[in-house]
């Protein structure tokens, strides 16, 4: 049998309103994960989805170079400046912003994609500051939480310790994580990523309080 939405008629005008932004894309869950650049959150959220099941990740597009072993549609739709403007101006992102001289954005089909897959439980953004608030608005039933550094010393560490960026890009990217730190008090949910294994815990621990003692895939 057909689904509801395939058999309604008004779905072309809800499609449009979606692509206009008047309302958000239809999806159980949506967790961002936010936070300076070299604080952990992807290796959190690697470590997390070892945890939960049914997290999908969203590939975000961006104009950055891909790094040593990226590949494009897995990491990043790595994306032209051209491209970029042209997709924002047809209304395909949900988020957007620039970032260290580069654009990124979260593209509305990832929600559509995790949407229809069966089994997915959560959308994944792993975005910036800016992102996060465009996403506060867009979408405010998502879970937001705020990954801290132990200490700015900490973060200088982890983003060297990286080796993906050059010097003058670490100094870029520690003086734009000076001014995220400070919104950290915008977010109800901040965990701090001090030892991998305790933030994960926490973050575990507090899915599980928003989204219901057992979520559904979780397979702990
Ligand atoms: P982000 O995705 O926030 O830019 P990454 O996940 O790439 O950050 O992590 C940056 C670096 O910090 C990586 O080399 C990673 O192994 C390291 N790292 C992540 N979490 C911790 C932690 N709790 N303690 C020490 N190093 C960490
Ligand atoms: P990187 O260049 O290290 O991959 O990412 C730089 C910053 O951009 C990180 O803080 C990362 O979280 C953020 N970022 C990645 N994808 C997106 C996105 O789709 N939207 C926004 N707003 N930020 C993103």
């Amino acid at each position: 049998m057909p689904d509801l939405a395939e058999q309604d008629d008004r779905r072309p005008l809800a499609e449009a309103a979606q692509r206009a932004r008047l309302v958000p894309p239809p999806i159980a869950e949506v967790l961002v994960i936010t936070g300076p650049s070299g604080v952990g959150k992807g290796t959190l959220i690697r470590a997390l989805r070892e945890r939960v099941s049914g997290l999908e990740l969203s590939i975000s597009a961006t104009t950055r170079a891909p790094r040593l072993g990226e590949r494009d549609g897995h990491d990043y739709h790595f994306l032209s400046h051209d491209e970029f403007d042209r997709r924002l101006a047809a209304g395909e992102f949900l988020e957007h912003a620039t970032y260290a001289g580069n654009r990124y954005g979260t593209l509305n089909s990832e929600l559509e994609r995790v949407r229809v897959k069966p089994d997915a439980r959560a959308l994944v953004l792993e975005i910036e500051l800016q992102g996060s608030r465009q996403v506060r608005r867009a979408l405010p039933g998502a879970l937001q939480v705020f990954i801290a550094p132990p200490s700015t010393e900490a973060l200088r560490a982890r983003l060297e310790g990286r080796g993906a960026d050059t010097g003058e890009q670490i100094e870029e990217r520690l003086a734009v994580a000076g001014r995220e730190l400070e919104a950290r008090s915008e977010f109800e949910h901040v965990i701090e990523n001090d030892r991998l294994e305790r933030a994960v815990g926490a973050l575990v621990e507090l899915i599980a309080s928003i989204w219901g003692p057992k979520p559904r895939g979780a397979s702990q």
